[in-house]
């Protein structure tokens, strides 16, 4: 109950003060109040350049609900940053990576900041971003690292602090839009591109190749099931399911991958199947699997970690152990992208 009263005057707060805030902040020179819809740094994704940056408050300000306490808790944009990183990435990554990491968890922040005109976390009314990995993305608190990281918590957290202390403000952009800084941990040798795993083709979204991933521990697994259990797990999903226990793999066919090699269709006895329905079944890392029988069992070969579209995170860290800059990782995952401090963008006179 706490929590809703707590956030309804959140609410309250982003749709009737924030917008008085922007006016007064962007227009104050001028006498009549121009209408709050009318003000925005960011429409539509689109950023919308102002002559007169006012409240720098604005983007240096955010609002985090924090999914494990149920809560919205307004914090500094950079100091969320810092624990958006430590989550989703690990700190003995190359610094370089690192800071690559921080600009794509700032960029996907501020395009969806309220008070700058995006659409916020849509579970959580009020909230610009929720630290659900599988919704917004993760976020951990000092207390969270402290237990996570231990004795080297002091050398972790002053290592993630560098990073976010030396891109402070940048943000990655292409056409005057802030990107969909998509990112994955593996994508198993070669990225994809959007419109293969999401429908839509964004431009800056294209398949590049990612070397040095190999070395990461996950870069393949493998998920041992027994047949039965293997036509089980599918009968949950699909109970029309029929498939006859003996030589399982020649009931499998029409397997329609990627050109980087991620199951997009497959037709498993009469029932066709999604990729992503199989990852979900198997708990696999990836979409990019195929199946082998043996003895009793089917054995699941998987390679790479996530959805493979944009930065590979384990391919960055690569190109940071080869010498490559930040700018440079960023620039290779992300095709065509400008990287600019958002309030100089935000200055640049109409
Ligand atoms: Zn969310």
């Amino acid at each position: 109950m706490k929590y809703a009263i707590y956030g309804i005057s959140l609410i309250f707060f982003s749709l009737i003060i924030l917008p008085s805030i922007i006016v007064f902040g962007f227009n104050s020179h001028k006498t009549s109040s121009t209408p709050a819809s009318d003000v925005k740094l960011i429409d539509g994704g689109k950023l919308v350049k102002l002559d007169n940056l006012g409240n720098t408050d604005l983007y240096h300000t955010v609002n985090v609900f924090i999914t494990n306490q149920n809560k919205i808790q307004k914090m500094n944009l950079e100091e969320y940053v810092k624990g958006v990183v430590a989550a989703e990435m690990p700190a003995e990554f190359e610094i370089e990576a690192l800071k690559a990491q921080v600009v794509a968890a700032r960029t996907y922040v501020l395009s969806k900041e309220i008070a700058l005109g995006g659409k916020g976390c849509d579970l959580h009314p009020g909230a610009d971003v929720c630290t659900d990995s599988e919704h917004c993305q993760a976020w951990q608190s000092e207390g969270e690292l402290k237990e996570k990281w231990g004795k080297n918590f002091d050398k972790y957290y002053a290592k993630i602090s560098q990073a976010v202390e030396d891109t402070e403000g940048l943000v990655l952009v292409y056409d005057d839009a802030l990107i969909v800084p998509a990112y994955h941990a593996i994508s198993g040798g070669k990225t994809e591109n959007s419109e293969d795993v999401w429908q839509s083709k964004i431009p800056y979204l294209r398949s590049v190749v990612s070397p040095g991933e190999e070395a990461a521990s996950k870069y393949k697994t493998t998920v041992i099931v027994s047949k039965e259990e293997f036509i089980n797990k599918l009968k949950q999903k699909e109970p029309s399911l029929r498939l006859d226990n003996s030589n399982i793999l020649n009931q499998i066919k029409d397997v329609e991958r990627t050109q980087v090699g991620h199951v997009k269709t497959l037709k498993i006895g009469n029932i066709t199947f999604n990729g992503k329905d199989i990852k979900e079944i198997f708990n696999l890392n990836s979409t990019n699997f195929s199946f082998e029988e043996q003895g009793n069992n089917i054995v699941i070969t998987v390679i790479g970690y996530g959805h493979g579209v944009g930065m590979s995170q384990y391919g960055a860290n690569a190109m940071a152990k080869q010498g490559k800059k930040f700018d440079e990782i960023l620039k290779y995952y992300y095709t065509g992208i400008e990287i600019v401090k958002i309030e100089d963008l935000l200055k640049i006179q109409h």
